[in-house]
């Protein structure tokens, strides 16, 4: 149960076979293999050991496919952060996180600089080349953190490609995650070994990965969903990366139209940037066997649209980063629910709950729990929060759901953005798929704010491709689709939605800067 003793097996078994494509130069299993395990004998020669923590600030590279698995190949705990985080954000992290060893692209020198006077806990900072950083001349030359920092290029060279790595148990923390959860500062998801492996594994089997396949990884790896389905399961398939470091619909055409992919994993953002694509001839992406959608609801219309438009089927599953994330997903040799988010993956359990906990009938709406091997250990020194997460071996994940008749699972939306309007449930996903729906509209948001005489109201934030369309006319679709307690209040046109990394659409940050504004 570890995913890089896992790879080592593969690169025996198929020494050959290509592991990934990264800037159009590939790269065997046995050279990747290669790479991990001298980083992982350089790392102890550094003096890092089993149970350390390595946070990774990279991009999609090999640099972080090779500091993973290198450093889990150690046994040490690797913490994945969002390099473009704000310094704030990141130390947080690195102090909460107990972090003891960076890895990070050249670009982020001067950050390393500075945290190095506020963190002087960090005892080695091990720096990735980029043609970028070259260009712009950083190197560590005048820097005083100069003592502690190393290139990923010299561990390389200091590692031994005949270093074996201790014994790991598989309740050993792989991976911490750091979560926005709802409130207060972000909180670490400590996933085992067992965790990240089981849910790897379980996930390709369902999707039916295998050493044929080829699949975009163009979700930030950084991302739980990227680690698990576009990262871990592939690599324990055999099967082919295509590493794209930044998403965008030219990239993703190019890279159809060179290397025939069978596989593409990314947001409904994603899906819909691909759609709108204009340039993008449909012919080049016909070597897709698959497309999974997760990360957010996939407007049932975009599903439809996109299928039709790219004739390939999409599987829309559901997860969490406390579940390594996956729990559900839509079967390939069952039919397809649109708008579902599918069954329970194997080993894992997902039922529909009411507030004592208690399973509601098929049909009516509680909250989502799941267990299996996939559910975290709890949160790094968080011992309340874990209680208040994982109850009775059952993780609560905040998200309210139904079941079907058939074990198909359909998330309503997030407990915690359902809107009260004069005593009704306002999902706001309904909302949103009304508007998705509408030919005209590109990106939806749909949100409660305070109102004195109904408690709250619901209001939509749309982004348009046809600059004549009104808010009258938008209300008149809502009003012959829609119950009247449930039709916006208003419509605002933006020039686009706030996204994070991932392309999720975040409908608590517009909240906020339409408070602010
Ligand atoms: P994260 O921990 O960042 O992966 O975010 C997990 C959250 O994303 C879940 O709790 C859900 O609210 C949301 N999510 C993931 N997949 C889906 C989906 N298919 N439909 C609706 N929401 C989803």
């Amino acid at each position: 149960m570890n995913l890089s003793a896992q790879l080592h097996e593969t690169a025996k078994a198929l020494p050959q076979k290509t592991a990934y494509f990264f800037n159009d130069e590939a790269s065997t299993y046995a050279e990747l293999d290669g790479a991990i395990t001298k980083f992982a004998s350089g790392l102890e020669a550094l003096g890092v050991k089993k149970g350390d923590h390595i946070a990774l600030l990279l991009g999609n590279s090999p640099y972080f496919v090779v500091s993973l698995y290198g450093a889990l190949r150690l046994g040490a705990t690797v913490i994945p952060v969002n390099p473009i985080y704000t310094p704030d954000e990141i130390g947080y992290i690195i102090k909460n996180g107990d972090v003891k060893t960076v890895v990070a692209l050249d670009l982020l020198l001067p950050l390393a600089e500075k945290m190095h006077h506020l963190l002087p806990e960090v005892e080695n900072y091990i720096i990735c080349d980029t043609p970028q950083g070259k260009e712009r001349g950083l190197n560590n030359s005048n820097l005083s953190v100069g003592d502690k920092l190393h290139t990923f290029t010299s561990i390389l060279a200091s590692g031994d490609l005949s270093y074996q790595g201790p014994e790991l148990n598989e309740d050993d923390v792989a991976v911490i995650l750091y979560t926005s959860g709802t409130t207060g500062k972000p909180k670490g998801a400590m996933l085992t070994h067992k965790n990240l492996y089981s849910n790897a594994k379980d996930t390709g089997d369902y999707l039916k990965m295998n050493e044929d396949d080829r699949i975009i990884t163009t979700l930030p790896m950084f991302h739980v969903f990227c680690l698990t389905v576009a990262l871990n399961a592939p690599l324990l398939s055999g099967a082919t990366i295509l590493i794209d470091p930044k998403f965008s619909p030219a990239e993703i055409f190019r890279l159809s139209k060179k290397y025939e992919p069978t596989v593409f994993a990314g947001v409904p953002t994603m899906y819909n940037f691909l759609y709108q694509y204009e340039a993008g001839d449909p012919k080049d992406l016909q070597s897709l066997r698959l497309c999974i959608s997760g990360g957010a609801s996939m407007p049932v219309s975009l599903l439809e649209n996109f299928e039709r438009k790219f004739n390939v089927l999409i599987s829309e599953g559901y997860g969490l980063s406390e579940a390594s994330p996956v729990t559900c997903f839509n079967p390939l040799d069952r039919p397809r629910k649109a708008g579902s988010i599918g069954q329970s993956i194997v080993h894992v359990e997902n039922k529909v709950v009411n507030e004592l906990g208690e399973e509601v009938p098929i049909g009516q709406v509680g909250e989502l729990i799941v267990s299996g091997p996939n559910v975290m250990k709890g949160y790094y020194k968080m011992p309340e929060e874990t209680q208040a997460a994982i109850r009775n071996g059952w993780l609560y994940t905040g998200d309210l759901a139904r079941k079907d008749e058939e074990g198909y699972f359909y998330i309503v939306d997030r407990k915690k953005d359902l809107i009260l309007v004069g005593g009704y449930n306002v999902y706001p996903r309904e909302v949103e798929e009304v508007l998705y729906s509408h030919p005209d509209i590109i990106e939806v948001a749909v949100l409660g704010v305070p109102d004195p005489e109904q408690g709250e109201m619901v209001k939509s934030y749309v982004v348009t491709k046809n600059s004549e369309l009104t808010e009258e006319d938008v209300l008149d679709y809502c009003r012959e689709r829609l119950a009247k307690y449930k039709i916006p209040s208003s419509v605002d046109f933006l020039e686009e939605l706030p996204k994070n990394t991932t392309g999720k659409i975040l409908r608590r940050a517009l909240k906020q800067q339409i408070i602010q504004a």
